[in-house]
């Protein structure tokens, strides 16, 4: 998601310290006491913080926590959610950072469910390790994940949604939910991000996945 340099973001990050965190390393393990939730939920990609701000007026029993590394987009998401008054940040924040550096802000073991919604596909080749559903991604999201937790993607684009499919099977995840047109039925449960609307409105199917440890796998290795 490229766009304008924003003269106003850069500003408004820094006067919201709070609210958009750039490397809360001392709130490692403590998110769910810090955000009084029972489920931690973590979105990498929150672009311009539509799912995050839908999802959390939607379970405020749960922590949710959105990471965007463009500072233009993560201005937009914080602005929206901090001058919406009918909206409880209670339950939220934004991390202003690159998702690469997951395992400095949460313990082993501390997410429940990890949101990949729309991730840029990085089509070429060479760049295909730049996807957040690669292999390096995967070993960490392994690491920090709960017993139970689960990796949930939800993308437009077909060809990251086939490679993806193999790099979980490839890295000792099994599917729970598996759907190449999620959004042929109603899903009230779950909210429609900034960039599946845009597609939901060209006609094109939504892939979701939702991928688990397959321990059996890991007590027969
Ligand atoms: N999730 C939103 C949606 O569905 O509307 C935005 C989708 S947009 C295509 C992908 C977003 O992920 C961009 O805003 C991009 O800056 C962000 N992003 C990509 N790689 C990231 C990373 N490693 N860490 C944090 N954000 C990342």
């Amino acid at each position: 998601m490229r766009m304008r340099k924003k003269k106003w973001a850069e500003p408004y990050l820094d006067a919201h310290p709070e609210y958009a965190l750039s490397d809360p390393r001392e709130l490692k393990g403590q998110w769910k006491t810090f955000l009084k939730g029972k489920t931690l939920h973590v979105e990498i990609g929150t672009g311009k913080g539509d799912y995050l701000m839908e999802m959390s007026r939607m379970y405020p029993e749960d922590a949710w926590v959105g990471i965007e590394k463009e500072h233009n987009v993560a201005a937009i998401a914080c602005r929206k959610m901090l001058e919406d008054e009918t909206f409880s940040t209670e339950n939220n924040r934004l991390i202003v950072a690159d998702g690469a550096n997951l395992e400095d802000w949460f313990e082993a073991g501390e997410i429940d469910v990890i949101h990949l919604n729309f991730s840029d596909p990085w089509p070429k080749k060479y760049t295909h390790k730049r996807r957040l559903s690669s292999e390096s991604f995967l070993r960490i999201y392994e690491k920090l994940l709960s017993p139970e937790g689960c990796v949930r993607m939800k993308t437009d684009n077909q060809s990251l949604f086939e490679d993806s499919v193999l790099y979980f099977l490839q890295n000792g995840f099994t599917f729970t939910e598996f759907s190449v047109n999620f959004r042929r039925n109603e899903h009230p449960e779950d909210a429609i991000t900034e960039y599946e609307k845009r597609f939901m409105e060209l006609g094109q199917p939504i892939y979701l996945l939702k991928a688990v440890i397959d321990r059996s796998k890991k007590t027969e290795d």
